[in-house]
Protein backbone atom coordinates (compact mmCIF):
# COMPACT_ATOMS: atom_id res chain seq x y z
CA UNK A 1 0.00 0.00 0.00
CA UNK A 2 2.74 2.55 1.07
CA UNK A 3 4.65 1.40 -2.52
CA UNK A 4 1.47 2.70 -4.70
CA UNK A 5 1.29 5.91 -2.96
CA UNK A 6 4.39 6.79 -3.00
CA UNK A 7 4.07 5.76 -6.94
CA UNK A 8 0.92 8.01 -7.35
CA UNK A 9 2.78 10.96 -5.87
CA UNK A 10 6.07 9.82 -7.52
CA UNK A 11 3.70 9.81 -11.25
CA UNK A 12 2.38 12.89 -10.40
CA UNK A 13 5.66 14.58 -9.83
CA UNK A 14 7.24 13.41 -12.89
CA UNK A 15 3.91 14.25 -15.16
CA UNK A 16 4.24 17.72 -13.56
CA UNK A 17 7.53 17.92 -15.12
CA UNK A 18 6.72 16.38 -18.32
CA UNK A 19 3.99 19.08 -18.44
CA UNK A 20 6.52 21.98 -18.18
CA UNK A 21 8.85 20.39 -20.59
CA UNK A 22 6.45 20.13 -23.54
CA UNK A 23 6.28 23.90 -24.31
CA UNK A 24 9.99 23.18 -25.61
CA UNK A 25 9.34 21.92 -28.67
CA UNK A 26 6.74 20.96 -30.74
CA UNK A 27 5.67 17.58 -30.54
CA UNK A 28 5.76 15.50 -33.76
CA UNK A 29 3.40 13.01 -35.10
CA UNK A 30 3.83 9.53 -34.12
CA UNK A 31 1.60 6.78 -33.75
CA UNK A 32 2.49 4.32 -31.14
CA UNK A 33 -0.25 2.04 -31.62
CA UNK A 34 0.42 1.77 -35.48
CA UNK A 35 4.36 1.09 -34.30
CA UNK A 36 2.70 -1.69 -31.77
CA UNK A 37 0.79 -3.28 -34.69
CA UNK A 38 3.64 -3.54 -37.12
CA UNK A 39 6.03 -5.24 -34.28
CA UNK A 40 3.11 -8.26 -33.67
CA UNK A 41 2.51 -8.67 -37.16
CA UNK A 42 6.47 -9.51 -37.65
CA UNK A 43 6.03 -11.54 -34.73
CA UNK A 44 3.13 -13.35 -36.56
CA UNK A 45 5.64 -15.16 -38.44
CA UNK A 46 6.82 -16.46 -35.55
CA UNK A 47 11.20 -16.57 -35.13
CA UNK A 48 12.70 -13.99 -38.14
CA UNK A 49 15.48 -16.30 -38.03
CA UNK A 50 18.00 -16.08 -41.22
CA UNK A 51 17.20 -19.67 -43.81
CA UNK A 52 13.71 -19.73 -41.75
CA UNK A 53 10.19 -19.66 -43.31
CA UNK A 54 9.58 -16.51 -41.20
CA UNK A 55 12.74 -14.40 -42.20
CA UNK A 56 10.97 -14.76 -45.61
CA UNK A 57 7.40 -13.77 -44.66
CA UNK A 58 9.55 -11.05 -43.32
CA UNK A 59 11.30 -9.52 -45.82
CA UNK A 60 8.23 -9.90 -48.17
CA UNK A 61 6.49 -7.77 -45.51
CA UNK A 62 9.05 -5.21 -45.45
CA UNK A 63 9.56 -4.49 -48.54
CA UNK A 64 5.74 -4.24 -49.43
CA UNK A 65 5.49 -1.95 -46.13
CA UNK A 66 7.96 0.32 -47.41
CA UNK A 67 6.83 0.13 -50.43
CA UNK A 68 3.28 1.13 -49.75
CA UNK A 69 4.86 4.46 -47.96
CA UNK A 70 6.32 5.80 -51.01
CA UNK A 71 9.54 4.55 -50.79
CA UNK A 72 12.12 3.33 -53.78
CA UNK A 73 12.58 -0.56 -52.57
CA UNK A 74 16.16 -2.51 -53.43
CA UNK A 75 17.41 -5.52 -51.43
CA UNK A 76 20.87 -5.63 -51.17
CA UNK A 77 22.17 -9.60 -51.07
CA UNK A 78 25.72 -10.79 -50.56
CA UNK A 79 27.33 -13.59 -48.55
CA UNK A 80 29.38 -13.77 -45.34
CA UNK A 81 30.87 -16.44 -43.31
CA UNK A 82 28.53 -17.36 -40.13
CA UNK A 83 30.70 -18.43 -36.62
CA UNK A 84 30.92 -21.91 -37.81
CA UNK A 85 33.06 -20.93 -41.29
CA UNK A 86 29.68 -21.94 -43.37
CA UNK A 87 28.36 -19.34 -45.78
CA UNK A 88 25.31 -16.97 -44.90
CA UNK A 89 23.00 -15.51 -47.34
CA UNK A 90 22.60 -12.07 -45.65
CA UNK A 91 19.55 -9.96 -47.41
CA UNK A 92 19.31 -5.65 -46.54
CA UNK A 93 16.48 -4.12 -47.30
CA UNK A 94 16.77 -0.39 -48.31
CA UNK A 95 13.85 2.06 -48.55
CA UNK A 96 14.45 5.80 -49.99
CA UNK A 97 12.61 8.38 -49.13
CA UNK A 98 12.51 11.72 -51.07
CA UNK A 99 15.96 11.35 -52.66
CA UNK A 100 17.56 15.06 -53.94
CA UNK A 101 20.57 15.64 -56.05
CA UNK A 102 21.52 18.48 -53.34
CA UNK A 103 20.93 17.27 -49.93
CA UNK A 104 22.83 14.11 -48.23
CA UNK A 105 20.09 11.41 -46.64
CA UNK A 106 19.62 10.82 -43.04
CA UNK A 107 19.67 6.80 -42.71
CA UNK A 108 17.74 5.29 -40.02
CA UNK A 109 18.20 1.67 -39.26
CA UNK A 110 17.32 -1.34 -37.36
CA UNK A 111 17.96 -5.56 -37.65
CA UNK A 112 14.82 -7.48 -38.98
CA UNK A 113 16.58 -10.78 -37.84
CA UNK A 114 15.81 -12.49 -34.81
CA UNK A 115 18.73 -15.07 -32.63
CA UNK A 116 18.57 -18.29 -33.16
CA UNK A 117 19.64 -19.31 -29.90
CA UNK A 118 18.05 -18.53 -26.57
CA UNK A 119 21.39 -18.75 -25.18
CA UNK A 120 20.91 -16.59 -21.91
CA UNK A 121 18.74 -19.15 -20.74
CA UNK A 122 19.15 -20.55 -17.21
CA UNK A 123 17.83 -24.36 -18.39
CA UNK A 124 20.47 -25.59 -21.29
CA UNK A 125 17.89 -27.18 -22.83
CA UNK A 126 15.97 -23.70 -23.84
CA UNK A 127 19.41 -22.40 -25.28
CA UNK A 128 18.19 -23.94 -28.66
CA UNK A 129 15.06 -22.45 -28.95
CA UNK A 130 14.71 -19.24 -31.24
CA UNK A 131 14.25 -15.87 -29.64
CA UNK A 132 11.29 -14.64 -30.25
CA UNK A 133 12.66 -11.01 -30.79
CA UNK A 134 9.79 -8.79 -30.15
CA UNK A 135 12.12 -6.65 -28.91
CA UNK A 136 15.79 -7.55 -30.11
CA UNK A 137 14.47 -7.40 -33.84
CA UNK A 138 11.10 -5.90 -34.23
CA UNK A 139 10.48 -3.37 -32.19
CA UNK A 140 13.51 -1.03 -34.16
CA UNK A 141 11.71 -2.08 -37.04
CA UNK A 142 8.02 -1.46 -35.73
CA UNK A 143 9.43 2.42 -34.79
CA UNK A 144 10.76 3.15 -38.27
CA UNK A 145 7.94 1.39 -40.37
CA UNK A 146 5.31 4.28 -38.44
CA UNK A 147 8.31 6.50 -39.46
CA UNK A 148 7.79 5.93 -42.66
CA UNK A 149 4.40 5.97 -42.69
CA UNK A 150 4.89 9.36 -41.07
CA UNK A 151 7.01 10.53 -43.83
CA UNK A 152 4.83 9.68 -46.36
CA UNK A 153 1.84 11.35 -44.98
CA UNK A 154 3.70 14.95 -44.21
CA UNK A 155 4.34 16.67 -47.60
CA UNK A 156 6.66 19.27 -45.86
CA UNK A 157 9.06 17.21 -44.74
CA UNK A 158 11.57 17.05 -47.35
CA UNK A 159 14.86 15.84 -45.99
CA UNK A 160 16.29 12.89 -47.97
CA UNK A 161 15.76 9.29 -45.91
CA UNK A 162 17.42 6.04 -46.06
CA UNK A 163 15.46 3.78 -43.92
CA UNK A 164 17.38 0.24 -43.71
CA UNK A 165 16.62 -2.78 -42.21
CA UNK A 166 19.96 -4.74 -41.47
CA UNK A 167 19.93 -8.98 -41.78
CA UNK A 168 22.09 -11.36 -39.18
CA UNK A 169 22.75 -8.96 -36.85
CA UNK A 170 22.14 -11.81 -34.17
CA UNK A 171 23.94 -14.64 -35.48
CA UNK A 172 26.67 -14.17 -33.67
CA UNK A 173 28.25 -17.15 -31.77
CA UNK A 174 26.60 -19.02 -29.56
CA UNK A 175 27.52 -18.63 -25.95
CA UNK A 176 27.60 -22.61 -25.96
CA UNK A 177 29.66 -22.77 -28.38
CA UNK A 178 33.06 -24.36 -27.77
CA UNK A 179 35.43 -22.76 -30.30
CA UNK A 180 36.74 -19.79 -31.01
CA UNK A 181 34.28 -16.46 -29.81
CA UNK A 182 34.66 -13.44 -32.46
CA UNK A 183 33.34 -10.49 -32.27
CA UNK A 184 32.88 -9.93 -36.28
CA UNK A 185 30.26 -13.13 -36.36
CA UNK A 186 27.43 -10.21 -35.09
CA UNK A 187 26.11 -7.77 -37.50
CA UNK A 188 27.07 -9.32 -40.59
CA UNK A 189 24.26 -7.25 -42.57
CA UNK A 190 26.08 -4.28 -41.35
CA UNK A 191 29.22 -5.73 -42.67
CA UNK A 192 28.09 -6.21 -45.94
CA UNK A 193 26.16 -2.54 -46.10
CA UNK A 194 29.56 -1.06 -45.04
CA UNK A 195 31.49 -3.34 -47.25
CA UNK A 196 29.93 -1.84 -50.25
CA UNK A 197 29.10 1.83 -49.09
CA UNK A 198 31.75 3.24 -50.57
CA UNK A 199 31.11 1.65 -53.87
CA UNK A 200 27.93 3.63 -53.37
CA UNK A 201 26.67 6.85 -54.85
CA UNK A 202 25.55 7.91 -51.83
CA UNK A 203 27.01 10.04 -48.72
CA UNK A 204 24.85 9.94 -45.52
CA UNK A 205 24.92 12.78 -43.05
CA UNK A 206 24.65 10.86 -39.94
CA UNK A 207 22.73 7.97 -39.21
CA UNK A 208 20.69 6.22 -36.02
CA UNK A 209 20.35 2.85 -35.03
CA UNK A 210 17.42 1.61 -33.07
CA UNK A 211 17.94 -1.56 -31.40
CA UNK A 212 15.56 -2.94 -28.61
CA UNK A 213 13.44 0.16 -27.85
CA UNK A 214 10.31 -1.30 -26.56
CA UNK A 215 10.74 -2.07 -23.30
CA UNK A 216 8.48 -0.69 -20.75
CA UNK A 217 11.84 0.09 -18.85
CA UNK A 218 13.75 0.73 -21.37
CA UNK A 219 16.64 2.71 -20.76
CA UNK A 220 19.49 4.29 -23.07
CA UNK A 221 22.29 5.49 -21.65
CA UNK A 222 24.66 7.41 -24.27
CA UNK A 223 26.59 3.98 -25.69
CA UNK A 224 30.30 4.88 -26.17
CA UNK A 225 31.45 4.08 -29.71
CA UNK A 226 27.89 6.68 -31.02
CA UNK A 227 30.12 9.20 -28.38
CA UNK A 228 33.59 8.29 -29.84
CA UNK A 229 32.41 8.77 -33.50
CA UNK A 230 29.35 10.77 -33.64
CA UNK A 231 29.23 13.00 -30.61
CA UNK A 232 27.51 16.13 -31.80
CA UNK A 233 24.71 13.59 -33.24
CA UNK A 234 24.38 12.32 -30.00
CA UNK A 235 24.33 15.34 -27.70
CA UNK A 236 21.56 16.44 -30.37
CA UNK A 237 19.47 13.50 -29.99
CA UNK A 238 19.65 13.13 -25.82
CA UNK A 239 18.84 17.22 -26.28
CA UNK A 240 15.47 16.77 -28.07
CA UNK A 241 14.63 13.64 -25.82
CA UNK A 242 15.07 15.92 -22.62
CA UNK A 243 12.99 18.75 -24.35
CA UNK A 244 10.27 16.47 -25.39
CA UNK A 245 10.46 15.42 -21.96
CA UNK A 246 11.55 11.86 -22.05
CA UNK A 247 14.78 12.24 -20.42
CA UNK A 248 13.60 9.05 -18.11
CA UNK A 249 14.20 7.28 -20.76
CA UNK A 250 17.43 8.73 -22.69
CA UNK A 251 19.79 8.79 -19.62
CA UNK A 252 22.24 11.75 -19.61
CA UNK A 253 25.88 8.83 -18.53
CA UNK A 254 27.90 7.56 -20.89
CA UNK A 255 27.58 3.42 -21.19
CA UNK A 256 29.96 1.01 -22.70
CA UNK A 257 31.37 0.05 -25.80
CA UNK A 258 28.76 -2.14 -27.76
CA UNK A 259 29.44 -3.99 -31.15
CA UNK A 260 26.18 -3.49 -32.81
CA UNK A 261 25.20 -2.22 -36.48
CA UNK A 262 26.57 1.06 -36.11
CA UNK A 263 29.73 0.32 -35.04
CA UNK A 264 30.38 -0.98 -38.73
CA UNK A 265 28.91 2.13 -40.07
CA UNK A 266 30.90 4.37 -38.28
CA UNK A 267 34.28 2.65 -39.32
CA UNK A 268 33.08 2.84 -43.04
CA UNK A 269 32.34 7.17 -42.01
CA UNK A 270 29.01 7.32 -41.14
CA UNK A 271 28.80 9.13 -38.28
CA UNK A 272 26.26 7.03 -36.38
CA UNK A 273 24.22 6.55 -32.98
CA UNK A 274 22.97 3.47 -31.57
CA UNK A 275 19.99 3.76 -29.49
CA UNK A 276 19.82 0.92 -27.50
CA UNK A 277 18.81 -0.45 -24.11
CA UNK A 278 21.53 -1.00 -21.55
CA UNK A 279 21.83 -1.37 -17.99
CA UNK A 280 24.07 -0.44 -16.23
CA UNK A 281 23.74 -2.85 -12.77
CA UNK A 282 24.12 -5.90 -14.61
CA UNK A 283 26.83 -7.49 -15.87
CA UNK A 284 26.47 -8.76 -19.14
CA UNK A 285 24.86 -4.51 -19.23
CA UNK A 286 21.36 -6.17 -21.34
CA UNK A 287 18.20 -6.81 -19.66
CA UNK A 288 17.49 -9.95 -18.06
CA UNK A 289 15.14 -10.79 -20.97
CA UNK A 290 17.81 -10.08 -23.54
CA UNK A 291 18.16 -13.51 -25.57
CA UNK A 292 15.64 -15.62 -23.81
CA UNK A 293 12.29 -16.72 -24.60
CA UNK A 294 10.58 -14.09 -22.37
CA UNK A 295 11.14 -11.33 -25.36
CA UNK A 296 8.14 -11.54 -26.55
CA UNK A 297 4.94 -8.94 -26.94
CA UNK A 298 4.74 -8.99 -23.22
CA UNK A 299 8.12 -6.89 -23.28
CA UNK A 300 6.63 -4.32 -25.46
CA UNK A 301 5.14 -0.72 -24.47
CA UNK A 302 3.35 1.70 -26.60
CA UNK A 303 5.07 4.20 -24.10
CA UNK A 304 8.43 3.72 -24.95
CA UNK A 305 7.92 3.44 -28.84
CA UNK A 306 6.47 6.84 -28.45
CA UNK A 307 9.08 8.28 -26.76
CA UNK A 308 11.52 6.64 -29.66
CA UNK A 309 9.38 7.49 -32.10
CA UNK A 310 8.65 10.98 -31.38
CA UNK A 311 12.62 11.80 -30.89
CA UNK A 312 13.30 10.68 -34.51
CA UNK A 313 10.65 12.06 -35.66
CA UNK A 314 11.87 15.44 -34.46
CA UNK A 315 15.12 15.28 -35.78
CA UNK A 316 13.48 15.32 -39.31
ZN1 LIG B 1 20.22 -9.52 -29.94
Amino acid sequence: MKKVIYLVFFSFILLTACGKKQAVIDRPAFSADSAYHYIETQMSFGPRVPNGQGHTDCVIYLVHQLRRFGADVTLQKGTMTDYSGRVQPVMNIIGRFNRSESASPVLLCAHYDTRPWCDQEEDYANRFMNVPGANDGASGVGVLLEVARQINMKEDLATPVDIVFFDCEDMGTPDFYTGEQRENTWCLGSQLFADEYLNREVRYQYGILLDMVGAPDARFPREYYSSQYAENYQERIWRTARDLGYGRYFEDRLSYPIVDDHYYLNLAGVPCVDIIHYDMQRSTGFPEWWHTRRDDMGNIDKSSLQAVGEVVMALL
